[in-house]
């Protein structure tokens, strides 16, 4: 796990000065990577410090960074880059910080070859995501969800003893700002026993959710073990995992779910390192005390005291109408990560426990980010929800969404954008945060 160390100083400051200002996301403390490009420059991997990007390519044949990372700064990818150990990672940062900090004697020549604003590019999905699987982490998600989709038997006997997750969609995950297409899909039959429908879904929701980049991989058939399972996460990333509820209700019996998750993922251009992070690890889920104790290749003592990671989510949602009528997103929920029952060292543990090889690029989702109180939960299904059992899906009973313009919403409807934002923050170090995983709801095509 990262220590902390020079970069992580709350003395820093940057000669670009956007990164000074107390309300950015990315101070020279962050220094997020990301992929983008102009009209002008092919693709590069960047690194996000106050409104720009410092270009990493145009860094490395400026001849400002060791020749070390080179090759892989040639990339249009991060792959190369997060397969390398984390003490070159470290070095790296190292070496960025030194560039952007005020008094940098490069501060000139830095601004006039390899200083973009973010406003003026596009930006791409930070690596090739060859796999991507998908957990259920949170305790309080999977209680509310389970308890709709299974009234007499919320919380399965595995739920406190495996991390459990499913095989998602690679090809499917988008940066943020794709549209998504409203999918269509059998949806469950109005009476037993006739035929299901195919139709547009009508519950269309988000996920409020952090993936996880794998770094360093393992080779098929060996294991990671939990004690080194920090060394193979490279960073995080916001995630929306776009779920049709009653697609899923319809199909995910007895293998779990399918098509109702692999029409679409959103996630942010931006991957905030592990070693950003380091100011803001935290102990893992205080399980009660009647819970099991995870079995012993689940867990360490590192993991015990430092597996957590105290993140702040929040999601907001803007209609066609409020954009209309000029209201600013509202916001509908603010979560922690803190409450995850297992953390992304035990999610990748396990992940890798039957040999299955991880690879650098790989995404891990978190699942659905809860809490325990309303304001916390990170989906539609279950912030509209009321608990009453017999309406847990459509159900006339669910609480709506009021909005500024006397819309309301159960599910999202075409036109909504929902936004992510997330950051850690505390008084001893400087915030960081991740930007924006943003995606608009356009209607479903007669097409599909
Ligand atoms: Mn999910």
């Amino acid at each position: 796990m990262y220590a902390l160390n020079a970069t992580h100083s709350q003395d820093l400051i940057s000669w670009v000065e956007s990164a000074n200002q107390p309300e950015t996301d990315f101070p020279i403390q962050n220094l997020p990577y990301c992929v983008f490009q102009t009209s002008d420059n092919p693709a590069s991997i960047g690194i996000g410090i106050g409104d720009q990007i410092l270009n990493l390519r145009a860094c490395a044949e400026a001849g400002l960074l060791s020749p070390d990372f080179e090759t892989v700064l040639q990339h249009v990818n991060l792959n190369p880059l997060m397969a390398l150990p984390p003490v070159q990672q470290s070095q790296l940062r190292k070496r960025i910080v030194e560039l952007l900090s005020q008094g940098s004697p490069e501060a000139d020549k830095l601004a006039s070859v390899a200083l973009v604003p973010q406003t003026s590019v596009d930006f791409l999905l930070p690596c090739n995501i060859g796999d991507y699987s998908d957990f259920y982490a949170s305790v309080f998600h999977a209680t509310n969800v389970g308890s709709m989709f299974r009234p007499d038997n919320p919380l399965l006997p595995n739920y406190k003893h495996i991390p459990i997750g499913y095989h998602g969609r690679a090809s499917s995950i988008v940066v943020s700002g794709t549209p998504i297409r409203r999918p269509v899909g059998q949806l469950t039959p109005a009476e037993p026993g006739t035929a299901p429908t195919r139709e547009a879904c009508k519950l269309f929701d988000y996920e409020l959710e952090v993936g996880c980049f794998v770094g360093q991989g393992n080779q098929l058939g060996e294991s990671v073990l939990i004690e080194d399972a920090e060394s193979h996460m490279f960073g995080l990333t916001l995630l929306n995992d776009w779920s049709a509820r009653d697609i899923q209700k319809w199909e995910y019996q007895p293998l779990g779910p399918f098509l109702a998750k692999s029409f679409a993922s959103t996630i942010s251009p931006w991957v905030v390192t592990m070693e950003a992070l380091a100011p803001f690890r935290c102990a893992e889920f205080q399980r009660d005390a009647e819970d099991p104790r995870p079995l012993d290749y689940l867990a360490s003592d590192t993991n015990s005291q430092f597996g957590g990671i105290d993140l702040q989510l929040e999601v907001y949602l803007l209609t066609e109408q409020m954009q209309q009528q000029g209201f600013e997103p509202q916001l509908l929920t603010r979560g922690s990560f803190t409450n995850l029952y297992w953390t992304f060292a035990q999610m990748l543990t396990h992940h890798s426990s039957n040999g299955c090889n991880l690879r650098p690029g790989d995404m891990l989702g978190s699942g659905t980010v809860s809490g325990q109180t309303r304001d916390s939960r990170g989906c539609m299904l279950e912030l509209t929800w009321d608990g009453d059992q017999q309406n847990a899906l459509p159900g006339s009973q669910r609480t709506p969404i009021k909005l500024p313009t006397g819309e309301e919403r159960k599910f999202l409807a075409d036109g909504d954008t929902v936004i992510f934002r997330g950051f850690c923050e505390s008084n001893e170090h400087r915030r960081i945060g991740f930007g924006i995983c943003l995606g608009k709801v356009l209607s479903a095509t007669q097409a599909m």
